[in-house]
C-alpha cells in the first residue's frame, strides 16, 4: 500500500515537515540520504537560529530535529533516493532497487556548494581548502587567506574571515562585485581586506597542506602564485535536483518552481521547500519555515484533493 507521505531530504525543510505530517497523523517516510541534516551537518555555532541565545552547534540542531520528527512515528530510510516517478498516482521513488510509493511527496534536497574543479582543490579539501567560511574560518587565525566570488556570501564570508586572517583577499573575476552595494563596499574598506579584480584561479599549491595558489589576470593573461594558507569558495550553490529533471518544472538554474506563496509544485500532490527551492534567503529557519508549509499544503490535498 502506498504511503501518504514521503519525505525527500532531511535538513531542517524536511524534517520540519516530517514533524508536522507525524503530528498529523499522516505517518509519513522520511528518506534522509546518506549525508543526513544537510549542510548544518558542516556547520559549527549556529547563532541565529530562534530559541538558542547561546548559540548551538549545526549537528546538534539536526539531531535535535531527527529526534523529535522520531519521536511522533517518523520513519526514516538511511539512503539516497536514485530514481523518482512523478507521471502517475501514487508517485514512485527507489532507493536502488527498494520502491516506495506514495500519495503525496514533499522535496527538500537541498543544495550543495559549488566547486572551482582546478588543480588541487579536490586533494587539499578539509587541509586549507574549504567551501564555508563560517565553519573552518575559525581555524585560520593569523593566516593570509584568499576566497574566491563576487556575490553577497563572498563578501559576507570575507568579513567574517577577516576576524580571524591577518588579511584576506578577494579574488574575483570581473571588475565588479556581484554582491549588494553595502556589503560590497564594506567589504573594500575593510583594511584587511584586499581585492583582487579579473582575476581567476587556476590551481591550489601545497603538499599537505594549502600553501598558496596559482592566480591569473583575464586581463593580461599573466599568472602568478599568491602565498596563502587558506582557500574559500563562495562562488554559489546548486541545488540537488538532478533525480528531478524531467519530473517537476525546474527554473534555469535547476532550482525546483513552486507557486507563489506556496510549496505546490508543477505537479499537483507534490511538494518542495528548502534551499532546492530558494536561492535567496537559504537560512535554516527560512527552510524550516517553508518545510512547515510543505507539511500543511500535502495534508491539506490529501484531505482535500487526495491520490
Ligand atoms: P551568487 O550571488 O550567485 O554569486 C556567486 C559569485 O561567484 C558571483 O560573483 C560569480 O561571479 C562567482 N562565480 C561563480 N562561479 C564561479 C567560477 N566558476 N569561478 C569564479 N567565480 C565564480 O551566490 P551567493 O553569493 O552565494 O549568493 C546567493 C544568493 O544569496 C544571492 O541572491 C545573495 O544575494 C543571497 N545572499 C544574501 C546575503 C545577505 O543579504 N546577507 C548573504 C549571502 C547570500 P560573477 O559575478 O562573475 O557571475
Amino acid at each position: 500500500m502506498a504511503e501518504k507521505v514521503l519525505i525527500i531530504g532531511s535538513g531542517p525543510a524536511g524534517l520540519t515537515a516530517a514533524i508536522y505530517a507525524a503530528r498529523a497523523d499522516l505517518s509519513p517516510v522520511m528518506i534522509e540520504g546518506m549525508q543526513r541534516g544537510g549542510q548544518l551537518m558542516l556547520t559549527t555555532e549556529v547563532e541565529n537560529y530562534p530559541g538558542f541565545p547561546d548559540g548551538i552547534m549545526g549537528p546538534e540542531l539536526m539531531e535535535g530535529m531527527r529526534k523529535q520528527a522520531e519521536r511522533f512515528g517518523t520513519r526514516i530510510v538511511s539512503s539516497d533516493v536514485t530514481k523518482v516517478d512523478f507521471s502517475e498516482q501514487p508517485f514512485k521513488a527507489w532507493v536502488g532497487a527498494d520502491e516506495y510509493e506514495s500519495d503525496a511527496v514533499i522535496v527538500s534536497t537541498g543544495a550543495s556548494a559549488r566547486w572551482l574543479g582546478i588543480p588541487g582543490e579536490e586533494r587539499l579539501r578539509g587541509y586549507g581548502v574549504s567551501a564555508c567560511a563560517t565553519c573552518d574560518g575559525f581555524f585560520f587565525r593569523d593566516r593570509n587567506l584568499a576566497i574566491v566570488g563576487g556575490g553577497d556570501s563572498a563578501m559576507e564570508e570575507a568579513l567574517f574571515l577577516t576576524k580571524f586572517a591577518s588579511k584576506v583577499t578577494i579574488v574575483h573575476r570581473r571588475d565588479e562585485f556581484r554582491a549588494s552595494k553595502i556589503m560590497a563596499q564594506r567589504a573594500i574598506d575593510h583594511p584587511k581586506i584586499e581585492v583582487l579584480w579579473d582575476t581567476t584561479v587556476d590551481e591550489v599549491l601545497g603538499d599537505d597542506l594549502v600553501t598558496g595558489i596559482k592566480v591569473t589576470s583575464v586581463k593580461t593573461g599573466a599568472s602568478s602564485e599568491l602565498p596563502v594558507e587558506g582557500l574559500f569558495l563562495a562562488i554559489g550553490h546548486d541545488p540537488n535536483t538532478k533525480i528531478f529533471q524531467g519530473q517537476v518544472d525546474l527554473d534555469p538554474a535547476g532550482y525546483i518552481v513552486t507557486d507563489p506563496g506556496t510549496t505546490t509544485t508543477s505537479v499537483p500532490g507534490v511538494f518542495a521547500a528548502g534551499d532546492v527551492v530558494d536561492h535567496y534567503y537559504q537560512q535554516a529557519v527560512t527552510a524550516a519555515g517553508m518545510g512547515c508549509r510543505a507539511a500543511i499544503d500535502a495534508e491539506h490535498w490529501l484531505d482535500r484533493v487526495g491520490p
